[in-house]
């Protein structure tokens, strides 16, 4: 499974922060950039990321990597640059620096866990004859991982589902898009509230069939599609955008 070691947990939410509190509100311009502060995206392509703006490159990153905004955009060359916090991938790891703005696109969604991605979307069980439909992401095989909402909505907490999810909750979002969190431990919110993008909603647990970790899944409107976006151990962080898959 591959589960972080604390110590390099730790080195990453530290990075963070500093990153929160170094960089303000303020230093997102203006109402027509493309992005503001903590909006999440994704590289829509293999992306350089550089320590300075179109300068001192720090590593390559995967397609679909997801990030937040922290800065810019900043002119340089007649391009505009973003600095971005991205999370991990198996081949860039979590990483914060300069990118172009071409090579980014909005996610409407945000990761909801920071941890370890221990099954994706259409892995196989069962010898092959079922199909995941979700993301697994696991903190640790004895969970306590706090899970933020994807985005804006309303909680509906079905009843327990013994034989599956187990404690399991759903943000109904606008436009008729919903997230959906199994194996939770506790929830956090009630039925009926509106929470806002990044809010805690639940505990990551082990309720229902599995060890601890979250089952995360993302519903187009109408439910007939399912999105999907992680490599099994890949590194997520709480916040950044999902990528998307489309089919
Ligand atoms: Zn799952």
């Amino acid at each position: 499974m591959g589960f972080d070691s604390p110590s390099r947990r730790d080195v990453l939410q530290g990075t963070a922060s500093a990153v929160v509190g170094a960089v303000g509100l303020s230093s997102v311009a203006a109402a027509d950039a493309r992005f503001d502060y903590l909006d999440p995206v994704f590289t829509n392509a293999p992306l350089s990321v550089y320590e300075n703006v179109g300068s001192d490159r720090i590593t390559i990153l995967d397609e679909r990597t997801g990030g937040r905004i922290f800065q810019g955009p900043e002119q340089h060359d007649g391009r505009d640059w973003w600095y971005v916090q991205f999370s991990g991938d198996s081949g860039g790891g979590p990483v914060t620096g300069w990118v172009l703005d071409y090579g980014l696109t909005a996610s409407d969604f945000i990761c909801p866990l920071s941890g370890t991605v221990t099954s994706t979307y259409w892995d196989t069980r069962d010898g092959g004859s079922r199909y995941h439909r979700a993301v697994d992401i696991s903190t640790s095989p004895s969970g306590g991982g706090q899970v933020v909402a994807a985005r804006e909505g309303s909680v509906v907490i079905p009843p327990y589902d013994d034989g599956g999810y187990g404690n399991w909750l759903i943000l109904q979002h606008p436009n008729g898009w919903e997230t959906w969190y199994g194996h939770l431990r506790d929830f956090e919110v009630v039925e009926g509230e509106y929470v806002d993008r990044g809010e805690v909603i639940a505990i990551e647990g082990a309720t229902g069939v599995g060890g601890a970790h979250l089952d995360f899944s993302v519903h187009a409107p109408g439910g007939g599609k399912y999105r999907s976006y992680y490599d099994v151990g890949e590194t997520t962080v709480a916040g950044t955008g999902v990528p998307r898959s489309f089919f």
